[in-house]
């Protein structure tokens, strides 16, 4: 699409005309739906935005696919920029749905002085003598120990916004990943600080709390059972995808979830299925959602890998070299429990045998952890190839800039087929594909899989270069 009008306003509309179709519809109604374009002026695009927050997000996250729109748009070249626009300045218009489209704000009053005396610290474990810790949190789970990198932006951005505000910013706030990505440890890293500040929190499994309503309905408690949930200043709900084709729990579910959101207490769930999570929210609750943020957690890039498992050396017996920590964080990608795994494991066997930690050593000692990873990964060349001949986009335009629909499609699958099956890193697929920026390749990366669950020709094209892959 190409604007003829210079008018800011019209512009953004036809920039945002675009990303609606590039980015997942919780993350635009979430950091794009409220922007504006305010000036267009000497190359620079200024960007509205309702606050500090979003424009930081929007500059972190999304710059690059902003700015490659809105030069598409303009047809020259851009700065973008991002300025919090005063008419939206007010935090609360960030969780503005339908229904306060007419600029109403949500009063979301923070629940004060609660705790304390009538400090309810519950959990399902119960019994936190001190009131500040609840046995069912581990520990260990907290902001302090999680190691930020652009995979966990977002998702750590949100749980922290929550955890200062409960029942303010984001309700309910949903994490979504696959497993060993951090959303337990996020979601009792909330759980901390809330309690810390002496407000009530349940924490709670899916599983836990199915068996909780199960017992409640087999003994006629389920008013107690409503009436314990209903307390809680915020309610952790891990897991939630344990709650497809279970009618009855998701019942109970949704009478707690309404009560408990109906005062601006503060839900927090996570899933390990994208879809699920939100068509579970969605079709019974879709208006409430519209308060609410989903954010994902991608698999973290080798940058972030290293420094987890940096953070986590640190404390250990052993003192662990770069070279071995760097053998580790490019062998194990997928998940940060394996990751964990894999050093302890060779602290262990340090430890055993009495001697230092040496990527020899390494090597013998999660041998049997890595042997698939490595036998799986596909040259870089092979892909690329490969891709190029399914979609019939040769390799240069492959790694150009040209970015017609097929060619994009091609490009993105690429990048999406890169870190899945030659296990590169973002930056590495980037200087593959022609030097494209980081950014660039972890949208290409996400928008494919956030498209897979959708679109099942491109699943089918996914599954075909996959064959050929294999049998290359
Ligand atoms: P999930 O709930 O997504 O399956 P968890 O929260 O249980 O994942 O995380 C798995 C392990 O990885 C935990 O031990 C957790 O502390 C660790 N972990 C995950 N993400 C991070 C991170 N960003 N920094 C430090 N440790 C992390
Ligand atoms: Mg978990």
């Amino acid at each position: 699409m190409v604007a003829t009008s210079t008018d800011p306003g019209q512009l953004w509309a036809a920039v945002l005309g675009q990303l609606q179709m590039q980015v997942t519809k919780p993350n635009f109604d979430t950091w794009l739906k409220h922007t504006s374009g305010l000036a267009y002026a000497d190359g620079e695009f200024v960007v509205g935005t309702p606050n500090a927050f979003v424009a930081e997000m929007l500059e972190q996250r999304m710059y690059s696919l902003i700015a490659q729109t809105v030069e598409s748009v303009v047809e020259a070249e851009v700065e973008v920029r991002f300025a919090v626009e005063s008419a939206w300045a007010d935090p609360s218009n960030l969780s503005a749905g339908q229904d306060d489209e007419a600029g109403h704000p949500h009063p979301n009053p923070l629940p004060q002085g609660r705790g304390g005396e009538d400090g309810l610290t519950l959990s399902q474990g119960r019994g936190g003598e001190d009131g500040l810790s609840p046995p069912a949190l581990n520990s260990r789970y907290t902001f302090d120990r999680f190691v930020v990198g652009k995979s966990n932006e977002f998702a750590h951005a949100a749980a922290l916004g929550v955890a200062r505000q409960p029942g303010q910013l984001y309700n309910p706030l949903v994490m979504y990943s696959d497993v060993g990505l951090g959303k337990t440890h996020l979601m009792h890293a909330i759980g901390h600080q809330v309690a810390a500040r002496g407000m009530s929190l349940i924490y709670s499994t899916t599983e836990e709390f199915t068996n909780s309503f199960i017992r409640a309905i087999r003994d006629g408690t389920t008013d107690e059972f409503r009436d314990y949930y209903r307390t809680a200043d915020v309610l952790l709900l891990d897991d939630v995808q344990f709650l497809i084709g279970k009618d009855q729990t998701q019942e109970g579910f949704f009478h707690t979830f309404n009560a408990l959101h109906q005062t601006n207490r503060q839900i927090v769930l996570t899933s390990d299925r994208p879809v699920s999570a939100l068509s579970l929210l969605e079709d019974r609750i879709q208006s409430r959602l519209a308060g609410g943020l989903v954010v994902d957690i991608q698999p973290p890039d080798i940058e972030t890998r290293i420094a987890i498992l940096r953070a986590k050396a640190e404390g250990s017996s052993q003192k662990i070299s770069d070279d071995v920590l760097l053998y580790l964080a490019e062998r194990i990608h997928k998940n940060i429990r394996e990751l964990e795994g894999g050093l302890n494991k060779v602290i262990a066997y340090a430890d055993l045998m009495g001697t230092a930690v040496t990527v020899d050593l390494v090597k013998s000692a999660i041998s049997d952890v890595v042997e698939t990873a490595a036998e799986r990964q596909i040259p870089d060349s092979v892909v690329v190839d490969t891709v190029s001949s399914y979609f019939g986009v040769d390799v240069e335009t492959l790694k150009g800039r040209k970015r017609d629909k097929k060619t994009a499609r091609a490009r993105q699958v690429t990048m999406y087929l890169l870190r899945e099956e030659s296990q590169l890193g973002l930056a590495t697929i980037g200087e593959v594909l022609g030097g494209k920026d980081h950014t660039t390749v972890r949208h290409g990366c996400d928008r494919i899989t956030n498209q897979l669950s959708v679109d099942a020709s491109l699943r089918r094209d996914v599954i075909n270069i996959r064959e050929m892959l294999a049998a290359s």
